[in-house]
Formats: C-alpha cells, structure tokens, sequence
C-alpha cells in the first residue's frame, strides 16, 4: 500500500497539506477530489518527491510503499520514481519517436529491454494496434489521447507499483476520455492506481474509493459509492452537487 501519514506541506509560509492521512489500497483506484487549490497535485507530488526540486518547500510526515519510507535519506529518487509512476494532465512525450518514448524511458531508469518488450508496453496501454506501422513516427504527431496513452505506457514499462494520474483526461475529448478509462479498469488488476479528476462522473465510473480534499484536509473519504450517495459533510454534499 502507497499511504502518508500526518503529511503536512509548505511552500514558504504557505501551509498547504495539512496533516493529511491517506492510505491507497492496492490494485483498487482512489479517486482523489476537491476544489481548485485544495491541494489534490501537491499531494501527488509528494509521493515521489517532486518537491526536492523546490527550495522553499517544507514537507513533515510519514510517506510509505509497503514498508519503504520515501524520504529515507539514503534512497536515490529514482528508484521511488520507477516504483511509483506518474501521469499528468497535459501529456509529455518526450520528443522522440513512440518506440523511443519507451526505450528511453527504460534506458535512463538502466532497465534493458527488447522490441518485443516496447509492444508489450505499448499493447499494455492499449495503444499498440493504432501504432504498430508508425513506431518510428514523432509522439508528438499522435493525437492528444493517444500521446497521453503513450505516456501510461512509458509509465508501465518501468514496472511500477502504483500510478499516480493528475487529471489524466481534463484535457481530451470524451471518446479519448472513455478509452482511458477503460486502460484504468484494466490496469488496477496489476497497479494501484490514484487519479485527480474534477469529474464527478469520471469518479463515480472509475473509482473504488474516493478522498475529498478541502483547504489542504482530507474532509471525508470512503468508498465512492457512499461518498457520492451519503456523503456525511455538508462540504463535500455542496462539492458533489456542484454547489460551488
Ligand atoms: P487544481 O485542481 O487547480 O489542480 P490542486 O488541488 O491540485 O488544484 P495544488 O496545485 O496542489 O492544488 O495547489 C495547492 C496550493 O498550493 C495552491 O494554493 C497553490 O498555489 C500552492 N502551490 C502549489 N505548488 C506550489 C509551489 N511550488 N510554490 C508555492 N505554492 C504552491
Ligand atoms: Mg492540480
């Protein structure tokens, strides 16, 4: 299990997480909610240590992959990055060819890997048969859902435990949308997935258990289903309802 315990973040004065307990079961997907500025990204980030690489941010807490602390000093950030993956709202190939996007992805994490292993990867994000002919093709030329499921396949190909998805489809169209949300379904037999989404329909569709976040709390979390049909605080009831 991916979890934080008593997760308090900063940025200068700005206390931005504030004694956050979470706890993101394997092979289920977490859907992770709230209002803009809530904190749901910096949450992400912080299981694989993207704030190292700002100066002014402060961050106390407990942060776990089954018995591994995350912040453990002598870890190098690699290895978390490659047990926990990460996929962003704006996919980022990089500006390479498609094949290249995976075998270079393996190479600067010194996995090896083989052709056979590059489909393998890419038939894992579903992507497979729309780019056999064109491996050699700029990502760049793919179509924005199919550049963000190239990126899910990048993130596979490292073997990850867990990923970590920050609104993975804000910025495709429903078709797309529903494409990866089908790759999701499939992926939490092997994964543990997280995924930030302001779609509430996207939640309910996708998610096992869902965390509303407020102001940098975890206000009120549980199982989707209850979290959408009773949910107990008068915040997280005027969130889902779009009372906002
Ligand atoms: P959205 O739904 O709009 O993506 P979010 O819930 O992901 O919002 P965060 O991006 O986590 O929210 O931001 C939480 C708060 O932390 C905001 O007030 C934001 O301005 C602040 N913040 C995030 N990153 C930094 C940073 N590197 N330096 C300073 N403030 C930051
Ligand atoms: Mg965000």
């Amino acid at each position: 299990n991916l979890s934080a315990k008593n997760l308090n973040v900063w940025f200068g004065e700005k206390h931005v997480l504030k004694n956050v307990d979470v706890e993101f079961p394997k092979n289920q997907v977490t859907a992770l909610i709230g209002p803009s500025g809530c904190g749901k990204s910096t949450l992400l980030r912080s299981f694989n240590r993207m704030h190292d690489l700002s100066p002014d941010a402060k961050i106390e807490g407990t942060l776990t992959i089954d018995d591994l602390n995350l912040y453990q000093k002598d870890i190098p950030v690699t290895d978390i990055r490659k047990r926990i993956g990460m996929v962003f709202q704006k996919a980022n190939p990089f500006p390479k060819s498609i094949q290249e996007n995976i075998a270079y992805g393996l190479r600067i994490n010194n996995l090896s890997y083989n052709q056979s292993y590059i489909q393998k990867a890419l038939e894992e994000a579903f992507l497979w048969d729309e780019v056999k002919n064109d491996l050699k093709m700029p990502a760049t030329r793919l179509s924005g859902g199919q550049q963000q499921r190239l990126c899910i396949a990048r993130a596979v190909a490292l073997r990850p435990e867990v990923i970590l998805m920050d609104e993975p489809c804000s910025a495709l169209d429903p078709v797309s949308t529903l494409k990866i949300e089908e790759l999701i379904h499939k992926l939490k037999e092997k994964y543990t997935i997280v995924i930030v989404t302001h779609n509430m329909q996207q939640a309910q569709r996708v998610a096992d258990k869902t965390i509303f976040m407020y102001l940098g709390e975890v206000k009120e979390e549980g199982k989707t289903y209850d979290i959408f049909n009773n949910p107990v605080n008068e915040i997280t009831k005027n969130y889902i309802s779009g009372h906002f």
